[in-house]
């Protein structure tokens, strides 16, 4: 029957506006962390919104052929978890790194660059998995030229496998297979190119016209002949920009630098980003102040296919958010303006609000679930205590019953967007137990806030932090609250605590 109240909960609608007012962060995660909590969502208003928003600086259209200049390929790797898509990007970038003899402290910008002996330039995204990809795209930024599929070969295709088959081919991006993991004894790359066959993945050998590629990761075997083949497919695809005229880009990620502020890595795709441009994203804008790559080495120019870090910006952007170029900062403040009073519209909603409808929402949800399954062995939330002050007065126990369930909810925060991504892949990794349902209720950028602290409370919801801080006052009012705080550095710790959080939480049935 719990299965049945589940039901019942995950029927539990959200105002996808509400959430976006509050956090930095696109409606593309919103959409996929409430399909993971299985909520469903009013979609329509903020689409619009996007819609709109975009009409006032637009990219430019077609360009003369005559100008356009070849350029590097940008590569997403895509596979399954444990497959070694990690493993692959770390020994790409160590190459790199080796190869270029620089004694600089290599930053994450989200991407990097790997040069060949031949001169050619290959741009890999270094956020691995299928969730980024996708939400790039949701937005209709597309980025990515070419996806690496890696299959361990002890292992064969499996689920997210054919996920990251079925994104490519949406995004009609070509792959090119890497058998990974052939240094292992137990390793059958033949296998696995007949598996791939079920999915019209059809390598050459077979008639088809994918290449594939058999490399170890871990001991960097072949490495070379993948990058290779990169460029062979980058050759026929005959990719191409202009390097003139105002830039176009895709923002990668962006953060907050302590020294530094706003940071925004992109990858350019049209134009040259030089010093003193003038560039709208999102609802942010920025005059560059300075550009800089993945070895933090200073960068004058930035061509089509370049990731680069830029500073300068007036707010955050987010990933995914187109970036264009406009003639001056009056033009630019016009946009942002112009942007942000369409948005105001749409909103005006306070954190209060927020809070007061999402406990609203639950409070449904547990009537439903009452109304159709009568007395369950519900759990007790904390939210009760919220209610009893509310209410002033003490709940009787059978209200309290009528109130309990088994969900942890969870508020995550994370340094920059693509961690906070990485989180919410994982978490759709987790399979639910039918015993405890892990439901988000808050997620964003940044240390962890008051506000934070507010949400947690009322939903008796565990603080997950990934690589931000929680200052003394805030913890100080989350011990007076009983709300945990939970930072970590590694993102498995942080999915491994989150596990036993939920296992200390499964139902005590008498
Ligand atoms: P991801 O989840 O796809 O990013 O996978 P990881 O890169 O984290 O790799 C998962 C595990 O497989 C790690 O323990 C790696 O050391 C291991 N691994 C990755 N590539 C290889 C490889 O080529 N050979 C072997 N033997 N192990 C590998």
């Amino acid at each position: 029957d719990i299965d049945c109240v589940y039901e019942a909960l995950l029927n539990t609608a959200i105002d996808v506006d509400s959430l976006e007012a509050n956090s930095h962060l696109d409606e593309v995660w919103i959409k996929e962390v409430i399909k993971k909590a299985g909520m469903k969502l009013k979609w329509s208003k903020l689409k619009q919104e996007r819609i709109r928003e975009n009409k006032d600086a637009v990219r430019r259209p077609g360009t003369d052929p005559a100008l356009l200049k070849p350029r590097s390929p940008v590569v997403t790797i895509m596979g399954h978890v444990d497959h070694g898509k990690t493993t692959l990007l770390d020994k790409l970038r160590e190459t790199q790194v080796a190869a270029m003899e620089v004694g600089g402290i290599t930053q994450h910008i989200g991407a990097f660059l790997v040069s060949l002996p031949s001169g050619e330039k290959i741009t890999f995204l270094d956020t691995p998995g299928h969730a980024a990809f996708s939400a790039m795209r949701a937005r209709g930024a597309q980025v990515t030229d070419i996806v690496v599929l890696v299959v361990a070969a002890d292992d064969g295709v499996m689920k997210q496998t054919v996920e990251s088959i079925q994104h490519a081919k949406d995004a009609e991006v070509p792959i090119i297979l890497a058998i990974n993991k052939c240094d292992k004894t137990d390793a059958d790359p033949e296998k696995v190119k007949k598996e791939l066959l079920a999915y019209d993945v059809v390598c050459e050998e077979y008639g088809g016209d994918v290449q594939a590629v058999h490399v170890s990761a871990l001991t960097g075997d072949n490495l070379m002949a993948l990058a290779e083949a990169t460029i062979a497919l980058a050759e026929i695809l005959e990719l191409k920009a202009d390097p003139t005229g105002p830039v176009e880009g895709t923002v990668i990620e962006s953060f907050t630098d302590k020294g530094r502020g706003p940071v925004t890595t992109a990858i350019i795709q049209r134009g040259t980003l030089r010093k003193g441009s003038i560039l709208v994203a999102g609802k942010s804008w920025a005059k560059v102040r300075l550009m800089f790559d993945e070895n933090g080495k200073i960068l004058n120019e930035a061509y089509p296919s370049m990731p680069v870090g830029i500073i300068g910006w007036r707010d955050l952007p987010s990933a995914g958010d187109e970036i264009l170029e406009v003639e001056s900062e009056p033009r630019a403040r016009e946009v942002i303006e112009w942007r942000k009073s369409e948005q105001k519209e749409e909103k005006g909603k306070d954190d209060l609000k927020i809070m007061e409808e999402k406990r609203k929402e639950h409070q449904e949800a547990h009537r439903k679930a009452r109304e159709k399954y009568g007395s369950l062995h519900w759990r007790e939330r904390s939210y009760i205590k919220y209610l009893e002050r509310k209410e002033q007065r003490p709940l009787k126990p059978k209200e309290k019953v009528e109130r309990q369930s088994n969900v942890l909810p969870i508020i995550i925060k994370g340094d920059v967007d693509g961690s906070v991504e990485a989180i919410l892949n994982l978490l759709d990794t987790y399979d639910a137990s039918h015993e405890c349902e892990l439901e988000l209720v808050h997620f964003g950028l940044g240390d962890i806030s008051e506000n934070d602290v507010n949400f947690a409370e009322t939903f008796d919801g565990v603080i997950y932090g990934f690589n931000v801080d929680a200052g003394s006052a805030i913890q100080q009012s989350a011990a007076q609250k009983g709300v945990k705080i939970k930072l970590h550095k590694i993102i498995y710790h942080l999915i491994e605590d989150l596990q036993e959080e939920l296992s200390s939480r499964l139902p005590h049935t008498l």
